[in-house]
């Protein structure tokens, strides 16, 4: 076995999305399961594949490309507005997209027509939040631009995003704006949108039966709910989903008794921060071989009883370790439970290994 692992369970995963599902659909509302977050792995997509999700969604076609490779069978939804340089893949392989640009509509639209294929586009707006969407008062400008569009790429709703660049949350008067700019754009076309997609997991899980949404809200892409079972825009676990989907498990290499304050004169660390450290006394601490290289180190957990985390390099993960009640030595592993960024970045990283459990 070689150490960083990240260790995964489908299982736990699998019961979230269900709890999810469950709920949603109380409410009228599909889920588009978002495998983002863990960077699409097969063995995730091919679980969730078979529950009673709407549609497997990522934000890279390389990641839709992967999964449909695998001959994974779901509808597929690019949920990264699309470069239009992808454009050829994105109306090849992607069933949805998000889009919020006129011009790759039209190119979308071309691409369709040379291509003979039917894709479904999603308007995406903005409710403030100032990331992706069209604004508010180019409802009917949009609409106009629609009708001149191939049938095959279909106009399939609209959607919005909070919580992400910005950190707004959705509200009752937001969401009314967001129905206000569907409505609009349907009196233009002549015809209802199918889809209104109400956001991610920021706060629409834990307000759900709050009735936050308007009837018409009919979908959500959910990928931190199930993921983690957390929802870090409004610092909450979710408490009636599981939060032990994965951790991260790391090798002590070094165990040593050492002062608290360094020894010296204190210039940067390898990051550039002159760092502060209150003197403790001697402590006996801990050295992991893992690091800043492998994982965003300010979203871990410690697991295991008494281990603190002190600081991180590229390589080296430093914890004070005195508290445990257990004496840990070289060639133990702790464990950690990463957050949103912990998970994303141990991930992608190419230095930890991933086991799929459950
Ligand atoms: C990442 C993303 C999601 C899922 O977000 P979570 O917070 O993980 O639920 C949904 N929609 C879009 C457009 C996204 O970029």
């Amino acid at each position: 076995m070689s150490y960083p692992v990240l260790r995964v369970h489908l299982d736990v995963m699998e019961s979230n999305i269900n709890k999810i599902v469950s709920k949603c659909s109380e409410h009228g509302i599909s889920v588009w399961a978002v495998t983002k977050g863990l960077s699409a792995p097969l063995e995730l997509a091919r679980r969730l594949s078979g529950t009673r999700i709407s549609a497997l969604a990522d934000s890279r076609i390389k990641n839709i490309r992967r999964m449909k490779e695998d001959g994974i069978k779901a509808p597929f939804a690019l949920i990264r507005i699309p470069m239009r340089s992808e454009i050829e893949d994105v109306i090849g392989l992607a069933d949805y997209s998000l889009v919020s640009d006129m011009g790759t509509l039209e190119l979308m639209s071309k691409v369709c027509e040379s291509k003979k294929k039917e894709h479904s586009a999603m308007l995406m707006t903005d409710m403030g939040d100032l990331r992706e969407g069209f604004w508010s008062d180019e409802a009917e400008t949009v609409a106009e631009g629609l009708k001149k569009l191939s049938p095959a790429l279909k106009i399939c709703g609209i959607g919005v995003n909070y919580g992400c660049a910005s950190g707004v949350l959705p509200s009752k008067e937001s969401m009314q704006r967001f129905l206000s700019f569907g409505e609009k754009i349907e009196s233009v076309i002549g015809r209802k949108l199918d889809i209104y997609s109400g956001g991610a997991t920021t706060r629409s899980l834990i307000a759900l039966d709050d009735g936050i949404f308007p009837a018409r809200i009919n979908n959500l892409r959910i990928g931190e709910g199930y993921l983690l079972g957390s929802d870090k825009s409004s610092g909450v676990i979710i408490p009636w989903l599981r939060q032990d989907t994965m951790e991260l498990e790391a090798e002590l290499v070094e165990v040593r008794r050492k002062p608290t304050k360094p020894i010296g004169e204190v210039g940067r660390d390898a990051f550039g921060n002159v760092p502060y450290f209150e003197d403790r006394g001697e402590r006996l601490r801990g050295i992991l071989a893992i690091g800043r290289q492998d994982v965003n180190i300010g979203g871990l957990t410690p697991l295991d009883e008494g281990v603190k985390i002190i600081t991180a390099s590229s390589d080296h993960l430093l914890v004070d370790i005195e508290d445990c009640p257990v004496a840990h030595k070289v060639g133990e592993i702790l464990r950690f439970r990463p957050d949103y960024p912990g998970m994303l970045s141990s991930s992608t990283s190419p230095y930890v290994a991933k086991i799929y459990e459950g």
